[in-house]
């Protein structure tokens, strides 16, 4: 038995899928995980692993086109469970760059802005954020304050947005806005008049990644800066779809990396004379943990599947971001039992996958907010509010 692939699904994806998930985590493996409790430790982002990213074709990897790799769904799936299992916060650059920022320009931008940014971001050249959370509206976004009225052929921004991920290096941040005709996006360049940022500078979760608030006061935006597709929610919700199924996969890489440790240290370790492997307690545990972890990458791949065919719906991505989230949390509990003392140490890994998970399970959509999708699919009535 395999123990990190219980069902047997590697016998299920292509060449060229297994192909990239060994690329992938090869190059994790060489470039970023001998650091990564360092940078974690420290609170770093790696402004230079965007353009070795982009280099590997992960940036935007499922958008076709303006320099976009082209790739499926499951295999970006792969690429995401490859670098989520050395750390979150690597997975979490690729979904804003690709998932969000650059899914927001794909689809709903003008020719004029795809050409723009696309290229430069598929290739990490340019570095894009996604605005929609604010201070005062989180799980409502429908609630933003952050303002773009209509002044001498363009516009002018007003407001905050909160949590944004890359949001003080990004070059272009994709913000989303209440305009007289309902929520719209504008494409924001770094150093506009008005515009600032502040990094929240004191996570315990998801360090070796950048959140910022980002301030707009009386930013004047050109008219082309609306992204002319977008047109209410809709806009924003459309990429939260794309970067929730990105966690689906990301996630079972953090949660087989706890297992991974868990089996080798419990081989190794010996309590009462004997490997802590062979206590049938022991055993309990990395059972249940290979269970959970089969049954999530099963789930992960039927979602991919689903995607690459045209017909995944919002609702299934949730049932995926749900409960694979808190499933990679429950694995990353035990396997730190598992340890003993050893578990608690950065040098394991553990407990940083555990810390990085608590920000996973709270952005794109609380396990709340994703049971309340699911309850509203399945009974036809929204209990939102
Ligand atoms: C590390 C990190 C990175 C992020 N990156 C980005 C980003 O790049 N761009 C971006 O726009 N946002 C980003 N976010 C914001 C993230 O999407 C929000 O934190 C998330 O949507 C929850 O909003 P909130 O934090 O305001 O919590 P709240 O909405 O205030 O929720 C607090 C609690 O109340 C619960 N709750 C809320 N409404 C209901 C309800 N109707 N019924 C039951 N319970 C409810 C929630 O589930 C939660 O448990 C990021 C957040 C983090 C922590």
């Amino acid at each position: 038995m395999r123990p990190l692939d219980v069902l047997d699904l590697d016998d299920d994806l292509a060449p060229e899928e297994l192909e990239v998930r060994e690329r992938v985590a090869a190059w994790a493996a060489e470039r970023v995980a001998p650091r990564i409790a360092g940078l974690f430790e420290r609170a770093e982002w790696d402004r230079s692993l965007a353009r070795e990213l982009g280099a590997l074709g992960v940036l935007g990897m499922h958008l076709e086109g303006h320099g976009c790799p082209g790739g499926s769904a499951v295999q970006y799936g792969l690429a995401c469970t490859e670098l989520e299992a050395v750390d979150s916060g690597l997975r979490t650059f690729v979904s804003v760059q690709g998932s969000l920022a650059m899914s927001a320009i794909h689809r709903w931008g003008s020719d004029e802005q795809r050409a723009r940014w696309l290229p430069e971001m598929a290739a990490g050249e340019a570095v894009g954020c996604f605005g929609l959370t604010e201070p005062t509206a989180g799980s409502d976004p429908s609630s933003m304050l952050t303002t773009a009225r209509r002044e001498g052929g363009g516009w002018v921004l007003d407001g905050a947005k909160r949590w944004i991920g890359m949001g003080s290096i990004a070059d272009v941040a994709v913000i989303w806005a209440q305009t007289e005709d309902g929520v719209r996006g504008f494409l924001v360049e770094r150093g506009a008049p008005g515009f600032t940022t502040e990094d929240i500078v004191d996570k315990l979760s998801l360090r070796a990644s950048l959140q910022s608030e980002l301030r707009f006061d009386g930013v004047r935006l050109p008219d082309d800066a609306l992204l002319p597709g977008a047109e209410g929610l809709r806009g924003p919700f459309t990429s939260l779809s794309e970067a929730r199924y990105g966690i689906v996969w990301g996630v079972t890489g953090a949660a087989r990396d706890c297992l991974e440790r868990a089996l080798r240290h419990a081989g190794g370790r010996e309590q009462f004379g004997r490997p802590i492997a062979g206590f049938q307690l022991t055993q309990q545990k990395v059972a249940e943990m290979a269970v959970a972890l089969g049954k999530a990458q099963l789930l992960a791949l039927r979602l991919g599947r689903l995607k690459d065919a045209g017909r995944l719906r919002p609702e299934q991505i949730s049932i995926g971001k749900l409960d694979n989230v808190r499933t990679a949390q429950e694995i990353a509990r035990t396997a730190r039992t598992v340890l003993g003392g050893e578990g608690v140490r950065a040098e394991h890994a553990i407990m940083r996958h555990m810390a990085n998970l608590e920000a996973v399970a709270t952005y794109e959509g609380t396990a709340e907010v994703h049971t309340l999708i699911l309850g509203a699919a399945l009974t036809g009535e929204r209990a939102f509010t």
